[in-house]
């Protein structure tokens, strides 16, 4: 799915945020890259997400090099391969849920009214079929949440990046939708939670720690500290 080799990001001003990290993510798989603050989680996530280009080592994304694609065959591949939910939801306030989701869906060359249909389904999944009109403000952060999360997974990517998709929201909600995100993995997607938490880590199956830019355990391949 994904393979990282030796990755390093070099920031200008010489600060290395991320140092040598090799990473395999397996079709199937939800795990939780967690570190604390300023370990180079963001960094991680960025070159993950082929935001960003490592300053050495290699990226393969579903079987493609990162470093050989342009610009535009990568964000081609990014909108058709992988997800993405943010802690601030980033959903478009002059949009109804359903349109949000949608949005999802632009970039894939999806007729205008099987985006629509689409949609309505992956909200369904998220258990907001009847929200589908509502606005993000007359959502609550919940709700927002699983919207967002609803137009990661429209698509069907292979590899869903989630960038602390609870730190907005009170702990009893973000447990609700660690608990969606639970059962979507169950369904058959492949989910990674970037996150600080040490608790919500330690209930998922695979855990990769980084810290100071380095990986320094991971749970499947019993790299120890
Ligand atoms: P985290 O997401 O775990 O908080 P980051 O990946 O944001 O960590 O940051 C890792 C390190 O890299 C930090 O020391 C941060 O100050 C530094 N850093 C992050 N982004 C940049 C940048 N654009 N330029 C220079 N340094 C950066």
């Amino acid at each position: 799915m994904i393979v990282l080799r030796n990755a390093s990001r070099v920031y200008p001003g010489a600060v290395t945020a991320l140092h040598d990290v090799s990473l395999d993510i397996r079709q199937g798989e939800l795990l939780a890259i967690v570190g604390p603050s300023g370990s180079g989680k963001s960094t991680l996530l960025n070159i993950m997400g082929t935001l960003d280009r490592p300053t050495s080592g290699s990226v393969t994304l579903g079987g493609y090099d990162v470093a050989a694609l342009s610009d535009r065959r990568l964000s081609a591949l990014r909108s058709r391969l992988l997800g993405f939910v943010f802690q601030q939801f980033h959903l478009s306030d002059g949009l109804t849920a359903a349109e949000n989701v949608a949005t999802g869906l632009l970039y894939a060359g999806v007729p205008r009214r099987r985006r629509r249909a689409m949609a309505v389904e992956a909200l369904a999944r998220v258990g907001l079929a009847r929200r589908v009109g509502h606005r993000p403000r007359q959502l609550s952060g919940g709700e927002r949440q699983r919207v967002a999360i609803a137009r990661a997974l429209v698509n069907e990517p292979a590899l869903v990046l989630a960038d602390e998709p609870t730190g907005a929201l009170d702990s009893r909600t973000g447990q609700t939708v660690l608990e969606l995100l639970h059962r979507l993995h169950e369904e058959g997607s492949t989910i990674a939670i970037i996150t600080h938490d040490r608790e919500i880590a330690g209930s998922l199956p695979r855990r990769i720690e980084i810290r100071d830019g380095r990986l320094v355990a991971d749970t499947a391949t019993a790299v120890a500290p």
